[in-house]
């Protein structure tokens, strides 16, 4: 049995990837460490909890001793580092949160990881003395920065991100590529785009629109809604982090993308036909400040050199999303009825 540890797995992807994963490797053990913030819901993994080969435990990336204590007790090969504060709006009204979970909490992931791979085996405190402990970085093409209406992201161009989420997402590929040349750590960072399917949090554009729109409320759109972003769905960019955590090449960075540009307000448009409600729903909001105009990812590498490509259109997937929110009304107003109604209306006062 080998044993990955898994942060964040509470969240929208990291709760589809360990789903994903226990189906697929019956001989492997997960074990999800998750704060449970605002965004960490264990409904996400309620078919899988009793599952023997799977762990939760509750802990913060930030707690050194805690996460010392679970890799002492555990014989950890590989991390993937899912754990972030994910949500742009919020990075801007609360930067410091940001830095120190997506930046000291990666460090922290790191360090300990590097001790028990580096550590005398000959030392008492070290049970688990291993070769290498893999680490998966978790990252996004936000850190790319905003592009023009041509070209797309690819792995070589430099870091110019201009969110507080992007710059610490940043900062921490920065790190985790550091403890690779340095320390000569086994990395991986992936770069996906949007990722979009179950269990999202409704936060985020996609199920917001859908649930705006089953209660017949107004549509929030930013500017001009012409921002565009490409598309993934949350099961394709699962299958590319299990093919970089086996096949990819130490100190490498991928991008991920679905290959599906598309604007916001093409997106909102679709999820409203679909529902067959009206575009009068549509109410354009001050944009967002700093709000990258177009995003586009070149998934040349990942294909090429590690054969993963992403399987679903986003005509496919979109309408399967929307047909999961629809059979699981309970799971999205379990969210929307707790603190998440103050945040909303903080957000999107007076409209
Ligand atoms: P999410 O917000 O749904 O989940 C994040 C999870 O991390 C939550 O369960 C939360 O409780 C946990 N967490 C937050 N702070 C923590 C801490 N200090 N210690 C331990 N756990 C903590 O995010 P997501 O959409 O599932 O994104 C997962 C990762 O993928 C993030 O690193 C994000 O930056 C990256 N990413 C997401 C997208 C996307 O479209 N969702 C796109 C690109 C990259």
């Amino acid at each position: 049995m080998k044993t990955i540890l898994v942060t964040g797995g509470a969240g929208f992807i990291g709760s589809n990837f360990i789903k994903m994963m226990l189906g697929k490797y019956p001989d492997y053990n997960i074990i999800n460490i998750d704060a449970l913030t605002y965004a960490g819901n264990l409904e996400n993994l309620k078919d899988i909890a009793d599952n023997s080969n799977y762990t939760f435990i509750k802990a913060d990336i930030r707690d050194r001793d805690k996460i010392e204590d679970i890799f002492n007790n555990n014989d950890i090969s590989e991390v993937v580092n899912f754990a972030a504060e994910s949500h742009v709006d919020r990075s801007i009204e609360e930067p410091e949160l940001f830095l120190t979970t997506n930046i000291i909490g990666t460090q922290t992931l790191l360090e300990v990881a590097k001790k028990y791979w580096k550590v005398n085996p000959e030392d008492k405190y070290c049970k688990n003395y291993k070769e290498s402990v893999k680490f998966v970085q978790v990252s996004t093409d936000e850190v790319y920065g905003a592009l023009g209406k041509e070209g797309m992201f690819v792995e070589t161009m430099p870091l110019m991100p201009n969110s507080p989420y992007s710059a610490s997402k940043a900062s921490a590929d920065m790190i985790v590529r550091a403890y690779h040349e340095t320390f000569g750590m086994p990395i991986n960072i992936t770069r996906c785009s949007n990722n979009y399917g179950p269990y999202q949090f409704p936060e985020k554009l996609i199920p917001l629109m859908i649930n705006n729109c089953l209660k017949g409320k107004d549509l929030p759109v930013y500017g001009d809604g012409m921002q565009i972003r490409d598309w993934l769905h949350v099961s394709d960019h699962c299958c590319a982090i299990d093919t970089v955590l086996h096949k990819g090449v130490d100190g490498e960075v991928y991008n991920i993308g679905g290959n599906n540009e598309k604007a916001n307000i093409e997106i909102v448009k679709f999820i409203i036909k679909t529902l067959e409600k009206s575009e009068e729903l549509i109410k354009y909001v001050k944009d967002r400040p700093g709000h990258d105009r177009r995003y586009a990812i070149d998934n040349t590498k990942i294909t090429t050199q590690l054969g993963w490509s992403p399987v679903y259109t986003f005509e496919q997937g979109i309408k399967e999303t929307i047909k999961w929110y629809l059979n699981n009304i309970e799971w999205i107003e379990d969210i929307v009825s707790g603190d998440y109604v103050n945040y909303y209306d903080e957000m999107y006062k007076g409209i």
